[in-house]
């Protein structure tokens, strides 16, 4: 039996949407993802931004699917920051100030239908154990590295939020002792020195300190994503920063399976896009740090999902109540 469920994947900066049509039978299969709609999200825009922005974009992806309501069975939602899944609450962005919306009550009586709600990372992870490369895996951790860094954990089969909604806040593991100042105020977290931002950085202060490697290089723009075409292209500087940032995340990674102990970690996100860059510095990395007796057969690899993970994380809730 196919059902179709409305997912909305709202992100810091965007918001999209899309018609998830699922095969429910014992392995659940994404038959097709259709309408996909995609708006970006003012810094300051608000509930009202949020509610409005959201209203539009379902209305497309209906009408690009050529399916109405009346069609759909159910809502998954994924939120950016602190969500409480249980209530459908939207607790807190720090990025938009955004506190305290019950925006599963909102959708749920706007639609009329069940709206399935949780946390984007965690919403990821899940979907990995849905339809990704976590099928049949019951101990995972779900890295996203994007403009920052977040982890979600599967535990004995289900999402493990932690005590205060807080498990696997990867980004802010310190990996460099004094390094560069985080957004939550400590110095050398992982997502101050390999989210894609700090790639950037870690580029141009690398350009700045040596006039030979700044001469053999001009990018338009230095964006994580183009120095990674840089290092696919032969650039030094480009090569050593993405081998650095794999140093960095295969230390975070080894700590987390110190206290884990998972059978797999994922890696997802935009800066995963150029995994190949990193992953054998990382690998190398975490077999150096990760207390092997038992760690050795963690696998460490690429989200199955690719750039649509979040949409996939949004079904996977619907689809797993
Ligand atoms: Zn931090």
């Amino acid at each position: 039996m196919v059902k179709n469920i409305l997912v909305i994947d709202i992100g810091g900066s965007k918001i999209l949407t899309a018609l998830a049509s699922v095969e429910i039978s014992k392995t659940k299969v994404m038959d097709s993802l259709r309408g996909i709609q995609k708006q970006t999200l003012a810094p300051a825009c608000g509930i009202d931004g949020v509610r409005k922005t959201i209203t539009e974009l379902v209305q497309q992806t209906l009408n690009a699917a050529r399916c109405d309501l009346a069609n759909c069975h159910a809502i998954g939602v994924t939120i950016p920051g602190v969500a409480d899944a249980k209530t459908g609450r939207w607790v807190y962005a720090p990025f938009s100030g955004i506190r305290d919306y019950p925006i599963g009550d909102e959708l749920r009586h706007r639609y009329g239908l069940p709206v399935f709600a949780e946390n984007d990372v965690n919403a990821c992870a899940w979907a990995e154990k849905i339809f990704g490369v976590c099928q049949g895996v019951n101990d995972f951790l779900w890295i996203t590295i994007s403009n920052g860094i977040g982890g979600g954990l599967v535990l004995n089969g289900r999402i493990h939020p932690g005590a205060f909604a807080g498990a696997a806040e990867m980004g802010h593991i310190v990996v460099v002792e004094g390094g560069q100042l985080c957004g939550c105020t400590h110095r050398g977290c992982l997502e101050a020195e390999a989210a894609g931002p700090a790639i950037a950085k870690r580029f141009t202060r690398m350009l700045e300190a040596n006039r030979q490697l700044r001469e053999s290089c001009s990018l338009p723009e230095v964006t994580a994503q183009t120095i990674a075409e840089a290092a696919r292209n032969g650039n030094p500087a480009a090569i050593e920063t993405f081998r650095t940032t794999g140093h960095l995340l295969g230390r975070a990674a080894a700590f987390a399976a110190n206290i884990v102990n998972p059978e797999k970690i994922i890696f997802g996100g935009g800066v995963s896009q150029a995994f190949e860059l990193f992953a054998d510095e990382m690998k190398k990395t975490f077999t150096e740090q990760a207390f092997q007796s038992v760690n050795s057969k963690v696998t460490l690899e690429r989200t199955g999902l690719g750039y649509e993970a979040g949409l996939y994380g949004a079904a996977s809730l619907a689809v797993d109540a």
